[in-house]
């Protein structure tokens, strides 16, 4: 065991420095087929399937009907709260360790952010941990797959249901992670992502709402896409 006086910060040689930096992220690897499908992008003056293709292929690798692709994770759990039509006066119960992305949505729609304990084990809300925080005004949670772990999912969903809580799966840090057979996202009524630069899956910025609900879906669209002027993609169902 370090002894005290050897620490970094009493005059120890530190663990990391200029010669022994921690692993970075960057840069990427991107895959010579990115463009490809760039070229496709832009040579079709924006009206290429890209986008319809990408949310149909998300969405069954996620194993739901539908996703929705926004502008990020932040927007993702803001929009999914939104199509709830949370707002003031109603809490949502939000994962206490996670980034700002997971509640900043909550705020944003005047809604008030309730934190339970985690699971010390991954860092993950608990069906137990939850129940604690509950009150009449709760209405929705917002459950972090906190770096790579999953939540345990099947209590949590049971709470739920007998609360009549809705389930949003932030998955930014576990996309495609696995849950008793069941997939990242699938599990509770919408699950949410982030592909920022420094996630597993990456492209720069973006994000994406799934759900198996048209209803949800349509009011994703409705809240986060296209300013509302309408509710399917007309590519979503041109998309091979
Ligand atoms: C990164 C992250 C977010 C926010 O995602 P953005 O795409 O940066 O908005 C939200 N929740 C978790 C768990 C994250 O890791």
């Amino acid at each position: 065991m370090t002894k005290q006086k050897d620490l970094a910060i009493f005059g120890g040689v530190p663990v990391r420095g200029k010669d022994n930096p921690l692993p970075s992220v960057f840069p990427r690897r991107i895959a010579d087929s990115a463009w490809t499908y760039i070229k496709e992008v832009i040579e079709s003056g924006f009206t290429s399937s890209m986008e319809a293709r990408f949310e149909k292929a998300f969405a069954e690798a996620c194993g739901v009907k539908y996703a929705i692709t926004v502008t990020n994770c932040t927007a993702a759990v803001h929009a999914a709260l939104a199509a709830l039509n949370i707002g003031p006066g109603d809490e949502v119960v939000v994962s206490p360790i996670s980034d700002y992305g997971s509640v900043a949505g909550v705020v944003a729609q005047n809604a008030v952010p309730v934190f339970p304990d985690v699971d010390t084990r991954n860092g993950c809300v608990t069906a137990e941990e939850i129940k604690k925080v509950l009150t009449p005004r709760t209405r929705a949670l917002v459950a972090v797959h906190w770096y790579g772990l999953m939540c345990d999912m099947d209590p949590i969903l049971d709470l739920a249901r007998d609360k009549g809580i809705i389930v949003i799966e932030d998955c930014c840090q576990n996309p495609l992670g696995e849950y008793k057979g069941r997939k990242a996202g699938s599990m509770g009524d919408m699950g949410c992502f982030s592909f920022d630069a420094e996630k597993h899956l990456s492209a720069e910025h973006g994000g994406a709402v799934v759900t198996n609900s048209e209803e949800l879906a349509n009011n994703v669209r409705k809240f986060a896409v296209m300013r509302a002027r309408r509710e399917h993609s007309p590519l979503w169902e041109e998309a091979p």
